[in-house]
């Protein structure tokens, strides 16, 4: 085979992936090619409904016109300058972000991973500037089952044996305590306790929610003891919950959050800190950086997924669609247990029925691209899905389920 001619039939794209890729994943076997709103297309010409949405970063669909529109906008005026420079996007992108969310200042970044190691730096150094913590000892507790990015700080705190095996030596300065338990976070917190680092809902553990008033203890907590507390709302935030941020359902106001995967229109990779000012007001000059971070095309990017967000559209259908869809799931047989918020849902499959790789092989025979971890279907459709097409996927699980 030669090495760079172009593939041509779906078998070659995946033996060249397979032969040049690194494998660290075990995509299934579809090669896609287009994509629009719900649907994707593969090269086999068979159209796909996507009730994964890049696991929220396609919370607004595949290539929602008016995002791609002002990429492309602001791809025939400037891209790139390096934050050594101010450009015009960047401080429109901010102001809006932070008036969309209540909050009240940007710290850009790329990935998700970057920006909850962001939000880790920050609270550090918070910490031995502001609660007096001495230099070199502060503590983040963290909660069992999280999922943070695969750096090797945020696999630091992992209780996931597989992120972590062979990946050491780790960070320290990190305790794990059980999610939704405030009395083990009370017990965990003290003097040398930078943050409480949570996401309001566990998305790679199952789409778990904590028990109701957990995050309102949680606050209390960081405020009776001088702790900040950092949500982790990469995943769960940007409408996916049927809320803008997902602690608003809570009521609870994080000092700190990391956003990501929306945030960049399923575009690009946009992330940020966002929060309050004093406490982002510890970063000064040459202390932190990155060099795409914030960058002209990212915020023109987030720009328009903040005014999508503006009309509150998105949270309302996930709102709508979300009960319609775990209603649905809730009536199968086939399911033991329906977790989550608004348009996601972690689906346990009862005992018995067919489980892992086969029903996500099942499905994508029937059309439906879905993605299974053991006795789990995590299902997130874009937030542009009909009722009608969410009733075609949930009848394609109920038959493969049996
Ligand atoms: C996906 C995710 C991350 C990591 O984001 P990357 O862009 O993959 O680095 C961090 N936290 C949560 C909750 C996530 O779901």
């Amino acid at each position: 085979m030669s090495t760079n001619a172009d593939a041509t039939s779906p078998q070659e794209h995946v033996a060249h992936a397979e032969r040049w890729g690194a494998h660290n994943y075990h995509p299934l076997p579809v090669v896609l090619s287009h994509g629009e709103g719900a649907w994707v297309t593969g090269l086999d010409g068979r159209r796909y409904l996507d009730f994964v949405a890049g696991y929220s970063a396609l919370n607004f669909g595949h290539r929602h016109p008016e995002i791609v529109a002002a990429a492309k906008a602001q791809l025939d005026r400037l891209t790139l300058t390096g934050r050594s420079f101010h450009n015009d996007q960047f401080g429109l992108f901010c102001r809006e972000l932070t008036e969309l969310t209540g909050t009240e200042m940007v710290l850009p970044a790329n990935t998700g991973a970057e920006a909850v190691e962001s939000a880790v730096k920050v609270a550090r150094k918070w910490a031995y500037q502001v609660k007096g913590v001495p230099d070199g000892t502060a503590e983040i507790v963290v909660a069992g089952a999280n999922f943070h990015g695969r750096t090797t700080t945020m696999v630091s705190l992992s209780t996931d044996a597989a992120a972590r095996k062979e990946f050491g030596p780790f960070t320290p300065g990190f305790r794990v305590v059980p999610y939704g338990d405030v009395d083990a976070l009370r017990a965990a917190v003290g003097e040398h306790t930078a943050a409480v680092l949570l996401e309001p809902v566990q998305g790679e553990a199952g789409v778990v929610v904590p028990p109701k008033g957990y995050f309102a203890e949680v606050r209390q907590l960081c405020d009776d003891t001088a702790t900040l507390f950092v949500a982790d709302e990469v995943q769960c935030g940007l409408a996916r919950t049927g809320a803008t941020l997902a602690l608003d359902h809570e009521g609870v106001r994080a000092d700190l959050y990391a956003l990501g995967k929306s945030l960049g229109g399923g575009l690009l990779p946009v992330s940020a800190v966002i929060g309050r000012a004093d406490v982002l007001g510890v970063l000064k000059p040459g202390e932190h950086g990155s060099t795409f971070g914030g960058n002209p095309l990212a915020a023109a990017v987030g720009r328009a997924v903040v005014r999508l967000l503006a009309t509150g559209e998105f949270q309302e259908r996930s709102r709508e669609l979300g009960a319609h869809l775990h209603a649905r799931l809730g009536e199968l047989d086939s399911v033991a247990e329906v977790n989550g918020r608004g348009l996601w849902a972690g689906v346990e499959i009862a005992e018995g029925r067919p489980m892992g790789r086969p029903v996500s092989e099942a499905l994508l025979e029937r059309g439906l691209l879905v993605k299974e971890n053991r006795s789990h279907l995590r299902i997130a459709p874009p937030l542009v899905i009909t009722r009608e097409e969410i009733d075609r996927g949930v009848d394609a699980i109920a038959e493969v389920l049996g």
